[in-house]
């Protein structure tokens, strides 16, 4: 091997390029020091395509097949920041939409507990892999996600990482007292990130940014 191309060489560039993604986070706002330290942390090349991987610390979404995506860093860094500033770790976390796994292993680095439901096979069996493979402690549930994951209820957050037609009701019952869910609603195409929190009288909602996720598509979700 040329002296100029050291084992891990590749890694190390990976790194660099995770730095930057990070001051380029910052550069659009996002200022969660927490966040922004799993997510220097976590090796987004691991989860997108082999295709995609010199591009993985762009600030962009890549198709992951079965017409589903690995959602973009700032989106990733925006919905767990939402969660953060209302529900610390070590709490018990819900996704719903485990696609690349991505966001599942940002949260997880922040020392949460994460739960996380998946509706397409093949996507969840090649997530459940990949933790397996990175050590990396998800637990994860094929199945409708619209109705959250019951038995493992109650979750101190739950952040949804596709897009609802409206606030799935089994997923405000599975909040913890004081807990939070973090959800995209609106229509196909766009949506408002949308929080709700449990209080003691019943819900607090607060509406932020807009943004486009692919359907959330089940039971509470679309058809
Ligand atoms: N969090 C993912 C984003 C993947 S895109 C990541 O970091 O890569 C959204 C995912 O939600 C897709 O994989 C899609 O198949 C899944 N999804 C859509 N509807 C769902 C439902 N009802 N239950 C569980 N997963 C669902």
């Amino acid at each position: 091997m040329p002296e100029h191309f050291p084992v891990n060489g590749g890694e190390r560039v990976f790194a660099e390029r995770r730095r930057e993604m990070v001051r380029e986070l910052r550069r659009k706002g996002i200022g969660n020091e927490r966040v922004l330290d799993a997510m220097e942390r976590v090796e987004r090349h691991r989860f997108v395509d082999a295709e995609s991987a010199p591009y993985a610390y762009e600030d962009s979404a890549y198709p992951i097949g079965h017409g589903q995506t690995i959602s973009q860093p700032y989106t990733v860094a925006y919905m767990t920041t939402l969660l953060l500033e209302r529900c610390s770790p070590p709490g018990k976390v819900l996704e719903i939409g485990t696609g690349s796994g991505y966001q599942a292993a940002v949260l997880d680095a922040l020392g949460f507990m994460v739960y996380s439901v998946e509706r397409i096979p093949a996507l969840h069996v090649r997530a459940v892999r990949l933790f397996q493979d990175l050590g990396i402690a998800v637990s994860c549930r094929l199945g409708d996600g619209s109705l959250g994951w019951e038995e493992e209820a109650p979750f101190d957050g739950i952040v949804v990482t596709a897009a609802a037609p409206h606030c799935p009701e089994q997923l405000l019952r599975q909040l913890a007292p004081g807990g939070c869910l973090v959800i995209p609603v609106g229509e196909q195409g766009m949506q408002q990130m949308t929080v709700y929190r449990r209080s003691e009288g019943g819900f607090e909602k607060e509406l932020f940014h807009h943004f486009a996720f692919v359907p959330l598509i089940g039971r509470e979700g679309w058809n």
